[in-house]
């Protein structure tokens, strides 16, 4: 590494960098090309010779950026957002200039310090439960991903069943969560050798909100424990992927706890908000989770990624994940007085990702964090209100954070059509490149999400986008 190289080209990029988020509106928000559309525009195989820094910036422009979809546009409204800023840029750059790999204590004390301190930090913030801080029997641990968080859990769960029935009982072991429950939990089942059938979907409806029902969790664990299963495992959610549906965790934590079962709360979106006392209600029980994840990379200002995963005992992560070759070995880990984060984790190397948190909770700061989030969420009541006052449309279920769920009604209540009208008024939006928003199905019917959350995002966005969607579903209802 040529320091001086670095400075000139590193100015470079971030001049490239600043101007791109300039002209961020001049974008379509959805990248418009087609499959393949890259192999035509580059050659088969790498150069013989080193190219110029320019020429490469130059086929970003013109070959990589159509290729984009513009997550940080202020028109971009679908899944749920995926921040950067100032802070978390300047955290990642920092992170990619010293380069450590910190798997163990040693190979970076600061690493692993900053880490944990970070996460009590972020977890005080919450008001997260003691036990869940680095002080005690628990701590944090940032993953890449809420995947990863649920994996990791789900995997400290069982092994911490099997050591006490067997490994024969892997085959009997029960895991459960609301059929709105992110797909993740799936993946780690499958990953995690439990058998598909026990994992246990558990049905939501309007009536519930699309929340999880205790009393059904509770009937599913009496009929399992009759027929010789053994529950393990109950994953809730504090801000559903679908529709923003908040699980009542006190009272399942409550049945997770008579039953022994590990309980895992996912608030892998609207865990940001509960650093506002008005939302923290929405994770109260969170005291009965063993596990409890937010995503910062999601709506808390800082780059992708950065999972934040708090268990209350890290012993139970260390039992299934540690490993300790002969080549890793060191006398801080052998004598057990430190932290050694490959062990809460599936890889071994780990990137320097507490540094881009660390900057974004220093550079704003909590007062200017909870005005972030009060301000999206403001802005999707705008919106929610737009939709509200247009008797086309129908807002499906009640907006708790920054997304709405809504729909285009059928002309004559015709329900048949319901869903393909709607189907078409998202291609129709999304193919203009002004916005781009993302559906979902709920009780059989196909449902717009608006997830405001963007940083760039201001009112006059918002008031574009409504506009966007009025049009196009006026040139669709008239052309029915
Ligand atoms: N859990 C919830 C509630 C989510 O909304 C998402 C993604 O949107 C995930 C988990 C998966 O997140 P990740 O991409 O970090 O694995």
């Amino acid at each position: 590494m040529d320091s001086e190289q670095l400075r000139e080209n590193a100015h470079k990029m971030v001049d490239f960098i600043a101007d791109y988020y300039k002209s961020i509106e001049n974008f379509p928000v959805l990248s418009q090309v087609e499959p393949g559309y890259l192999r035509e525009l580059l050659p088969d195989s790498a150069p013989n010779q080193p190219e110029t820094l320019q020429n490469v910036l130059d086929d970003v422009q013109a070959k990589i950026l159509p290729g984009v979809t513009h997550w940080q546009s202020p028109s971009y409204f679908a899944y749920y957002p995926s921040n950067s800023s100032v802070a978390g840029f300047l955290g990642e750059m920092l992170s990619a200039g010293i380069n450590m790999v910190g798997f163990s204590w040693i190979t970076s004390p600061a690493a692993t310090e900053l880490e944990m301190i970070v996460l009590d930090w972020l977890g005080k913030l919450l008001k997260l439960p003691e036990d869940f801080l680095s002080t005690g029997q628990g701590g944090g641990v940032i993953q890449g991903t809420a995947s990863e968080a649920v994996l990791v859990v789900l995997l400290a769960a069982r092994d911490r069943v099997l050591r006490k029935l067997g490994k024969n009982a892997l085959e009997k072991l029960v895991v459960y969560a609301s059929d709105q429950t992110h797909s993740a939990l799936q993946k780690a089942c499958q990953i995690g050798g439990i058998h598909p059938e026990n994992c246990k979907l558990l049905k939501t409806g309007s009536s519930t909100n699309y929340a999880l029902s205790p009393d059904l969790l509770g009937k599913a664990i009496s009929d399992d424990i009759s027929t010789g299963l053994v529950p393990f495992f109950l994953c809730a959610t504090v801000g559903t992927t679908s529709s923003t549906a908040v699980d009542p965790l006190l009272s399942l934590g409550k049945i997770a706890k008579n039953n022994g079962i590990w309980f895992h709360v996912d608030a892998a979106y609207a865990g940001s908000a509960c650093i506002c006392p008005e939302y923290r209600c929405y994770i109260d029980g969170v005291e009965e989770a063993d596990s409890f994840n937010m995503n910062a990379h999601k709506w808390f200002l800082t780059n992708f990624d950065c999972s934040a995963l708090w268990v209350k005992d890290r012993n139970a992560l260390i039992q299934s994940l540690s490993t300790n070759p002969e080549f890793l070995k060191n006398k801080a880990s052998q004598a057990n007085m430190v932290v050694d984060y490959k062990d809460w984790q599936i890889p071994l190397g780990r990137r320097f990702r507490s540094l881009k948190l660390w900057m974004v909770l220093r550079l704003y700061g909590l007062e200017n964090l909870q005005c972030y989030i009060r301000n999206h969420i403001n802005l999707a009541k705008y919106f929610e209100g737009l939709v509200a006052a247009d008797s086309r449309f129908e807002v499906v279920t009640p907006r708790i954070f920054s997304l709405v769920c809504f729909r285009l009604l059928p002309p004559n209540n015709n329900e048949d059509h319901g869903n393909n009208l709607n189907h078409d008024l998202l291609d129709a939006v999304n193919s203009t490149g002004k916005i781009f928003i993302s559906h979902t199905v709920l009780s059989g019917k196909y449902i717009l999400r608006f997830a405001v959350g963007a940083p760039l995002t201001e009112e006059r966005h918002v008031t574009a986008a409504w506009k966007v969607l009025q049009d196009e579903a006026s040139a669709l209802l008239g052309s029915l």
